[in-house]
Formats: structure tokens, sequence, C-alpha cells
């Protein structure tokens, strides 16, 4: 059915990293891209990857903004060079998360956010254990169809195959840290901006962002 890029590169050590790492799936229809655009404009602390794809542009998307539309060659091509943090293909087209622009972020202490698939979200909590993952879930089956249809952007083929796909990917919810059930846009905001106030309040994170309070306080 898919593949991915899983055994492209061993695992790093490296599991820690100044700022946050958000790994966002869903399946599509789900919600996943309004919600995520929600956050980042109420959130502007974040970065949002923008990935590579083999598949052509939709709509009103633009190169270098929503993807980095690319060839299949080129993207082997980048694979075989190993720019990818993880790849996997979805729906028949190839995805991929740039390693140097994740690295260049991270190492300036961003916090980040990857809105890729359950495949790329596996791979990425291989390399980085203290990444967040976070899978959106529609409130059933019926509403994600009506969602896809009111969408008004696949044909009646592409939109049957994504619902065999929702089946598919869904029961992947299970590995995810945080559910996030999309009945109410802003309900389901609130839910992901809780989720971000929460990592941003854990040990490591507060450690990093007030290293002067935690040397006043003779905290280690
Ligand atoms: P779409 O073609 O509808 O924009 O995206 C199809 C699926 O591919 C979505 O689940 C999307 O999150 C996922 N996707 C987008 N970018 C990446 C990526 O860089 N890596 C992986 N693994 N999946 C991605």
């Amino acid at each position: 059915m898919s593949t991915s890029g899983d055994t492209a590169r061993a695992p790093s050590p490296h599991g820690d990293f100044p700022g946050n790492l958000f790994v966002v799936a869903a399946p599509s229809g789900a919600g996943k891209s309004s919600l995520v655009r929600s956050l980042l404009a109420r959130d502007t602390a974040i970065r949002l990857s923008v990935s590579y794809t083999t598949r052509a542009p939709r709509g009103q998307e633009v190169d270098g903004r929503d993807y980095c539309f690319v060839g299949r060659e080129a993207f082997e091509q980048r694979i075989a060079e190993g720019e990818f943090l993880e790849w996997a293909e979805v729906h028949g087209n190839l995805y991929g998360t740039s390693r140097a622009w994740l690295e260049r972020h991270m190492s300036n202490g961003a916090d980040v956010m990857l809105e890729i698939d359950w495949q790329g979200a596996a791979q990425v909590k291989a390399r980085f254990a203290n990444a967040v993952s976070v899978f959106i879930l529609p409130p059933s089956y019926a509403e994600l169809e009506a969602r896809l249809l009111r969408r008004g952007e696949d044909s009646a083929e592409v939109i049957a195959r994504r619902l065999l796909q929702a089946r598919v990917e869904t029961p992947h919810a299970a590995s995810f840290d945080f559910i996030i059930v999309n009945h109410e846009i802003n309900h389901a905001l609130r839910d992901l901006q809780a989720v971000v106030a929460a990592q941003r309040l854990r040990y490591a994170a507060q450690r990093r962002a007030h290293p002067e309070v935690f040397a006043a306080l003779g905290i280690a």
C-alpha cells in the first residue's frame, strides 16, 4: 500500500534539542490544515516545515509556500543523498521533510511543527524521543466524507480513495501522544493550543527558556 523511509537512515542518537518539535497527523479531511493554519496565525513562535512532494499543485497552492513541488526523480535523488529527515508515500505520491531546514531552525531554538502523515510521524518519533505527536480525528467517517465533499477539491474517485485510506490511517492514532477530536474547529484549536502550552511547560523546555531563573534558584 504505502512505503516510507523507515530504513533510509538509522535513528539519530540525538534525542534532545533546543525548542519543541510538534508533529501533527490526520486522515485527509479531518481539518488538520485549517487547524494548523489557525494555530500559526495566533502563535507566531512556531515555524511550519514546508515539505517536498511529487504531487502536482492543487488550486491556489504556491511552490515553496505550501510545498516544494519536485519530480519523482529529483525526490528520489534527495532520498539517496539523505536529505530527508523522514519521507513516505501517501496516496501514490512521495512526501518528505527537509533535514537541513529542520536542523537549522531547531538549532536556533525555534518551536517547529511538521504537518505530515502517520508514517512520517513514526519516523520522527524514532529519531527525536521528545517530539510531541498529535493525531486529529474526525468525529466519524460519515462526517469525514461530508467534509471532503464540501471541500469540493477532489473527484468522486479521489474522495472514495481518501475515505478508504482514512480507515487504514485512523487506527494509527493509538501510537500518538495526544488525540484531538475535531468536532468544531475553535474547540479543536483550543485543544491544540493546550498541547503546545503544556509542552512548553515541561521541565526541560522551561529550563531552556529560563536558564537564569534555574541558575539563580540553584536548580540543576
Ligand atoms: P496532501 O497531498 O493532501 O497535501 O497531503 C497528503 C498527506 O501527506 C497528508 O496526510 C499530509 O500531512 C502528508 N504529508 C505532507 N507532507 C508530508 C511530509 O513531509 N512527510 C510525510 N510523511 N507526510 C506528509
